[in-house]
């Protein structure tokens, strides 16, 4: 397998890396990733205007039915230059991939090409304060009235369900059926009334996720995604999505992430064997997860659906950020003493309970991927 660019996506990549540095609003390599600051909004409606969000998604719904080598050395390129994402995190990722898989004619026209131009934004409501790697727990009660739903409940950790217009939310539709039959998966308007939004800080000391409460919200009966009932399944498409595509993503940014590392041990002159053990260390878990990125790459070039293994790079990506982060940490001085790696730090510490917690995915890994026997 020949794992260098054909001339055609060599092409693709100069042509986004001139698309980068034309267009990185200033400052925005230097704040972090994921803080919204105005010139986001404008970063990414640029993105959308470009061609670049919903780069893999079907031309009919205004992607640009782009090979998935493109996405991945699109995510490269963003990586490099240290770009603040799309904001449409969601809508791009999950909301999306799930509307183009489950939504009716009218939902993919209302929302799919607001989401790739970054015009709404949408958040996830699927954790519940006793719902989240169960996510099945979900009693969020989203009630089929006839002509529409009445949704109550609590949802919590929705990352940028501050400024989301939409949210996808999952809840209890059918109390009296059993587990995994009893769940309805709706789009809710997040300006509808009923619906409150307080932000929570996180251990960065910024708040990036929220708590949302939904009192009597009217849902329209068109917000439907599959049937009532049928949630679970939806949810599946929406997860699979979520780990699925993130990998590149991952790799990339370590790729980034240990570069700085090695850079900041030779501006430190670090001698010390047992350091330069673990930098190496982290060097060759980079290698393992790049290599394994391609293999997933490979699998959805050729099924269009991301396998299990998306799981295991979340696993190995949030791991290895987190030791990474704490080595420069301990080579810049010790913990406040470099505010660049002290939030790298603080941040990675989510990273391995977002998106599934590694215990959950080392369950996954075990059974999906290395076929062991099921724990229940
Ligand atoms: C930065 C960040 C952003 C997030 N954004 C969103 C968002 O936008 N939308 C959203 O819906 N949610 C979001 N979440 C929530 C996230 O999905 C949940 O936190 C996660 O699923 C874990 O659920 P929990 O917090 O309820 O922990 P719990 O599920 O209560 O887990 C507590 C501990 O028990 C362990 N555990 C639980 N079950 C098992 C098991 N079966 N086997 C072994 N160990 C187990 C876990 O690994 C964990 O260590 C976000 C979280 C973070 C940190």
């Amino acid at each position: 397998m020949d794992l260098r660019d054909t001339p055609e996506e060599a092409a693709f990549r100069a042509e986004v890396r001139d698309f980068v540095e034309q267009n990185l609003p200033e400052g925005a390599t230097t704040r972090g990733a994921r803080r919204f600051e105005d010139d986001d909004r404008d970063w990414s409606r640029k993105l959308g205007a470009a061609g670049y969000a919903g780069l893999t998604w079907p031309k009919e719904y205004g992607g640009a039915g782009a090979p998935y080598t493109h996405q991945a050395i699109f995510l490269e390129e963003m990586a490099r230059a240290e770009a603040p994402s799309h904001l449409g995190v969601i809508g791009l990722g999950m909301a999306g991939p799930t509307i183009i898989a489950w939504g009716t004619p009218a939902q993919k026209e209302r929302y799919l090409a607001r989401i790739l131009s970054a015009d709404e934004i949408w958040c996830q409501g699927f954790s519940e304060p006793d719902a989240g790697s169960d996510l099945a727990a979900a009693r969020t009660r989203i009630e089929d009235k006839g002509d529409h739903f009445l949704v109550n409940g609590q949802k919590v950790w929705s990352s940028f369900a501050h400024i989301a217009d939409f949210c996808i939310l999952l809840g209890l539709g059918l109390p009296d059926e059993p587990r995994y039959r009893n769940l309805t998966y709706v789009i809710a308007d997040m300006h509808a009334p009923g619906v409150e939004v307080r932000p929570l800080v996180q251990l960065t000391g910024q708040p990036e996720f929220n708590e949302i409460f939904f009192t009597d919200v009217q849902v329209p009966k068109e917000n439907l995604l599959g049937e009532i009932g049928g949630g679970w399944q939806v949810a599946m498409t929406t997860l699979l999505h979520e780990r699925g595509t993130l990998g590149f993503a991952l790799s990339a940014t370590l790729d980034v992430a240990v570069r700085k590392l090695v850079a900041l041990a030779k501006e430190r002159n670090v001698t010390d064997p047992i350091l330069l053990d673990r930098i190496a260390r982290e060097w060759i878990e980079l290698q393992g997860l790049k290599y394994t990125n391609y293999r997933s790459l490979t699998t959805l070039q050729k099924t269009g659906i991301p396998g299990p293994e998306g799981s295991a790079s979340k696993l190995v990506w949030s791991e290895a950020n987190q030791r990474l982060t704490k080595l420069a940490q301990e080579i810049a001085g010790g913990p406040n003493v470099d505010d660049y790696w002290t939030y790298q730090q603080l941040r990675s510490r989510g990273n391995t309970i977002e998106a599934g917690t590694s215990e959950i995915l080392r369950t996954i890994v075990a059974e999906r991927v290395l076929g062991l026997p099921r724990s229940r």
